[in-house]
């Protein structure tokens, strides 16, 4: 079955296409082409009314969504979750786990990996787990109750249940060092959060086989002009990927104008850290049991106004830094899928063009969603 989703602004790394047609054959793009240049015949026409085509996002960071957490021990809240992060434009997850007891997150791994076995909405790339190997100084939302020293035994049983794409970790928690490594061989992204780590130290982790930076600025050492700490290794280090939470709440836009003029253009990805009230009304939430209000959209801890994730959506993000930075589209849509697939050595995706896979977000001028398609199947 063939595809040409026509009339339709082509946005994608390094290309931004007015007035193009893309044409998809089964699970891949065919072709794309610009206007003024006939596009073929199909089996079906989708007309895209002028929209804003982009590869679908790709969303490493988030742990729940309309009223569901990945963690719940359910199949269903993972489905719930991944069915939302479709409605963003969001095709393809990395589901992320709290700092919790082994027996919870095996639990909760079960649940990811039936999901991912046939997945309704948007494909699982791997979990990610936030912790449990972090720092008890740097907690933020995590429950501090449960933190424990980085055990890479753990994340191969736990993994064994369902593949682990990235594991972070305080990288000054002992044994640190060795557990970048040790993640480095396992192909598992080792990335720095929640972290009280001197620059020093982060540079040998680095060394070890770090690769990311979790939710950048938020939870971990500051920038100091005698200790330039994770803050300032983010923005000196070209090689580190950083996080960013683009809700202008964990970075404000100036940070976020700062970050995208510091970091090369191929080191920044978009997550969201959406927690369960995302798509739902401010109000009374809970977060790996810490009890949580969300108002104006932040959600705090009741107990000391920590941020305990955001509400944003992955269109949002976008709309977010294209208003903040000025920067052209065609480099933006990079950050949101293409280094997230870079990183994680996902093949095919991040790109609109033939041979890559027919993974596709179509936004309008506003930045919401019109449709959403996967695999070349149109599912929003
Ligand atoms: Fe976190």
């Amino acid at each position: 079955m063939s595809l040409l989703i026509a009339n339709c602004r082509v946005v994608s790394p390094g290309v931004d296409l007015p007035n193009a047609a893309v044409l998809v054959e089964g699970k891949t793009i065919a072709g794309v082409f610009p206007a003024g240049r006939k596009a073929p015949a199909a089996d079906t026409v989708f007309d895209a009314a002028g929209a804003m085509l982009m590869p679908g996002f790709i969303d490493i960071h988030y742990h729940g969504a309309v009223g569901y957490d990945n963690t719940d021990g359910s199949v269903e809240a993972v489905a719930r979750i991944a069915e939302a992060k479709l409605r963003d434009g969001v095709t393809t997850i990395c589901p992320t786990t709290l700092t919790l007891p082994e027996e919870q997150l095996a639990a909760s791994l079960r649940t990811v990996a039936e999901y991912a076995a046939n997945p309704a909405f948007a494909k699982v790339a791997g979990v990610h787990l936030e912790g449990p190997y972090i720092n008890c100084t740097c907690t933020g939302a995590q429950n501090p109750a449960f933190v424990r020293p980085p055990d890479i035994a753990e994340v191969k049983r736990l993994a064994a249940i369902c593949p682990v794409a990235i594991v972070s970790f305080a990288v000054e928690e002992a044994g640190g060092i060795e557990f970048a490594r040790q993640l480095a061989a396992c192909g598992i992204v080792g990335s720095c959060g929640h972290t009280a780590a001197s620059y020093g130290q982060l540079a040998e982790a680095k060394a070890a086989g770090l690769r990311h930076l979790t939710h950048f600025c938020n939870q971990m050492t500051k920038l100091h002009h005698r200790e330039i700490g994770c803050v300032g290794g983010g923005l000196l280090d070209d090689d580190l990927v950083v996080e960013l939470i683009c809700d202008k709440i964990h970075l404000c836009p100036d940070m976020i104008r700062l970050a995208f003029k510091s970091k090369p253009a191929d080191k920044v990805v978009l997550i969201t850290d959406s927690m369960s009230a995302t798509g739902l009304e401010d109000g009374d939430y809970s977060l790996g049991g810490l009890a949580v209000v969300v108002s104006d959209g932040a959600a705090r801890l009741k107990s000391d106004g920590a941020l305990a994730g955001s509400t944003l959506q992955f269109n949002t993000a976008l709309k977010n830094v294209a208003e903040v930075t000025g920067l052209p589209l065609s480099r933006l849509v990079q950050t949101t899928s293409l280094n997230q697939a870079a990183s994680l050595g996902l093949k095919g995706l991040g790109k609109i063009e033939a041979g890559w896979t027919a993974d596709l977000a179509l936004l309008d001028e506003t930045f919401a969603v019109q449709a959403v398609f996967v695999d070349g199947q149109r599912k929003v």
